[in-house]
């Protein structure tokens, strides 16, 4: 048996590129996680420990800085220790402590959701919730070690893993470059989502590889052979092929596992760019080329930052195929975005050259757009993934949504459906309620409550990001306007005409026609809809209807203010053309009356007001209001309570409208000395007789002195 390994072991391999205070705080992580996780086992019998402590190995594997290894050390503390993040920030400092918050979310999602077929939008999301590429970086490690120890798992578990692995990391591992591990999570993964499958082919591998070794060796040793003959540099290596990516080639590219496997391939690794291409002429020396086969990506790299030279020979009857690059080329291709942090952590290690290229590495992912060729699909995804500006949020059943960064729950609702949208009235962010405006993120379950004749509200248009929920709430409204303006037009024109001694029914199309042609609109609707919204007179269009000859002068007919005797009747609840002045604040009870906006239908003032017109030509101009006997709405009231200042006193004026079944709806000290204060109250009620109810009980309270209701 082999011995457990140390952080001593990992400290030693951490020498050749961490100085020693980087290497010590490393340690001090691990000592930190050994003793959070003191007591815990894995499934295997091994110490908890051992887990963490494999992980940081892999990514000192990649070189990587010590924060991501320490970030390693940690990863679980916080999801299976409680330790809370503010702790390990105290300890090991913010940036740790961010990436081992990241981390425990990304497993989080794990365990929430199940929709399986929306992998590429968990790829996405997945990479949108970690700001820091690091946490992915740590978090693939952590994968990669949890599928080589995926043994003694429940068969179930091993199934969900291994899926989650192939449809999830291993692709966000292609997607990043590092190609490496990403093989080995494919591999892992389909042994143990299909392990007869694996263990056939490899079988059949192994026979092959026995039966192609001479051959194999020959070739070998002839390329060898040229590389000394020309004084090049260079190793030579076999190249495998891995088990799950001939799986689909069989499977997808209907290949037989002959044709796939009759490829002989190699791959040289040399010094300089120059090299390789001495190389390559060598080797073009010794065998024939395949037409077209030919490819120069390290003049030419591709999207991810892939250099190499690619070429195909025909010699000893089969087909051979050569990849040829330097050793910083190779650990690129094998390592892709891990190799940035690696030579941007030691520059003393390599090359400026080196560091300059891998340092434009993810800038060269952006202006590689323009190039035209089947790598733009991938440059869009990176862009995506590195520069996320769009979240990804779950519906209650597991189906995740994309929104743009920004998005709001009424957004998330017009993504879903527009029924959901215009008839959303709140919502739940993660099982707590929230506002509607409040903005989503990445990784939050949303669940939107709807009432059955729900409307959207016009305020929303202010924080809403999508188009789609903008134009819907737009023509919501606009409907909404169209109807409302109609039907408040119809009942001030009926009023109108009963000032005149007649009903709408009883005037003649014609004359309403004279009526619409002389007013320059398209429809009689359209007359009644400009009533309604205030931009045209009831009285003046009744008159010209009665005379049916607009623009003489119109006989004198009956009452002055016909008004009077037959005012309109409102709820409160008529919609958006209808709103309660904020001045004078009117609650049922009050006298009250109706001032046309140009374009906004009607506001409702208390008569009383002093912001209404005073001379006689604006007072005619009023819509006398009645208001409905049933009105069982809220309605807000401000009142002015002057007090004597004693302890405890606002919380008796609390009580006491409490206790009249008022609602404070807001309640601030205005003015004070010593002996004296003035409180501003603002108070739902449902009329006059609640609101002298309520004002009963503050009167009643000793410090009382004075209380009256504001109207400015
Ligand atoms: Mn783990």
């Amino acid at each position: 048996m082999s011995a457990e390994p140390t952080v001593e072991g990992l400290a030693q391999e951490l020498s050749t590129y961490l100085d020693t205070n980087r290497i010590n705080q490393v340690r001090r992580a691990y000592y930190y996680a050994e003793q959070a996780h003191e007591g815990q086992m894995r499934k295997s019998g091994d110490r908890y420990i051992t887990h963490p402590l494999a992980v940081a190995r892999i990514l000192a594997e990649l070189k990587l800085d010590h924060q991501s290894l320490m970030a390693a050390m940690l990863h679980d503390v916080i999801e299976d220790t409680g330790i809370p993040k503010d702790a390990l920030a105290e300890q090991f400092g913010e940036d740790v402590a961010e990436l081992v918050d990241g981390v425990s979310k990304l497993t989080q999602i794990e365990f929430r959701s199940r929709a399986e077929a929306q992998a590429e939008n968990f790829q996405k999301m997945t990479l949108a919730m970690a700001r820091d590429i690091r946490v992915i970086l740590v978090k693939l490690a952590d994968r990669l070690h949890n599928m080589r120890t995926l043994g003694p798992m429940p068969y179930e578990k091993r199934q969900r893993i291994a899926t989650e692995t192939l449809d999830i990391y291993a692709p966000i591992a292609n997607r990043l470059g590092m190609h490496s591990l990403c093989t080995e999570l494919e591999d892992l993964g389909f042994s143990s989502l299909y392990p007869m499958r694996a263990k056939y082919i490899s079988k059949a591998v192994n026979k092959l590889r026995g039966s192609h070794r001479e051959i194999i060796e020959e070739i070998r040793g002839k390329l060898q052979e040229k590389l000394e003959e020309r004084g090049l540099p260079g190793r030579i290596l076999g190249r495998e092929k891995h088990l799950n990516s001939i799986y689909n080639k069989m499977k997808f590219k209907q290949k037989s596992f002959h044709e796939i496997m009759d490829v002989y391939a190699f791959r040289i690794i040399t010094d300089t760019e120059d090299d390789c291409y001495r190389i390559l002429g060598a080797v073009h020396s010794l065998y024939k080329p395949l037409p077209g086969r030919f490819k120069d990506y390290i003049a030419m790299p591709k999207a991810n930052g892939y250099q190499s030279l690619h070429t195909t020979l025909f010699g000893m009857h089969v087909n051979i195929e050569i990849q040829i690059r330097t050793e910083e080329m190779e650990h690129i291709a094998n390592n892709g975005i891990a190799a940035h942090w690696m030579y941007k952590n030691e520059p003393s290690n390599v090359t400026s050259v080196n560091q300059a290229r891998v340092d434009r590495w993810v800038k060269g992912l952006m202006e590689m757009r323009e190039r035209a060729d089947d790598s733009l699909e991938f440059i869009e995804h990176v862009k995506v993934d590195l520069f996320p500006d769009e979240i990804y949020v779950f519906t209650p059943k597991g189906r995740i949504m994309e929104l743009p960064s920004g998005a709001t729950p009424v957004d998330f609702a017009y993504a879903i459906h527009t029924d959901i949208g215009n008839a959303a009235v709140a919502c739940r962010i993660n099982r707590n309620l929230a506002s509607l405006s409040q903005p989503l993120q990445s990784g939050q379950t949303v669940e939107i409550i709807t009432a059955p004749g729900a409307r959207p509200n016009p305020a929303w248009l202010s924080f809403v990001v999508t188009g789609k929920a903008r134009s819907s709430i737009r023509h919501v409204l606009k409907t909404q306007k169209r109807a409302e303006s109609l039907e408040l037009g119809r009942t001030l024109l009926k009023k109108s005409l009963k000032g005149f001694g007649t009903r709408l029914s009883e005037i003649s199309d014609g004359q309403k026609q004279i009526v619409v042609n002389h007013n320059q609109v398209n429809s009689f609707d359209d007359l009644i809809s400009d009533i309604g919204l205030g931009n045209r007179m009831a009285y003046l269009v009744a008159r010209q209807l009665v005379t049916g000859a607009p623009g003489e002068e119109p006989p004198v007919v009956q009452a002055e203010r016909p008004t009077e005797r037959s005012p309109v009747t409102i709820r409160g609840t008529e919609g958006l053309l209808v709103k309660f002045a904020s001045c004078c604040k009117p609650i049922p009870g009050d006298p009250v009356v109706g001032v046309m906006d140009s374009g906004n239908g009607m506001v409702i003032h208390s008569d009383t007001c002093s912001r209404l017109p005073e001379d006689d030509e604006g007072r005619a101009r009023l819509t006398h209001l009645k208001w409905a006997k049933d009105i069982n709405d809220e309605f807000s009231v401000e009142l002015r309570v002057e007090l004597e200042r004693q302890r405890g006193v606002i919380a008796e004026l609390a009580n006491a409208v409490a206790m009249a079944d008022g609602n404070i709806e807001r309640i601030s000290v205005e003015d004070q000395n010593a002996k004296f204060g003035i409180v501003s109250l603002v108070v739902h009620v449902n009329g006059r007789k609640h609101l002298a109810r309520v004002m009963r009980r503050i009167r009643n309270i000793r410090a009382v002195t004075h209380i009256n209701r504001v109207r400015h």
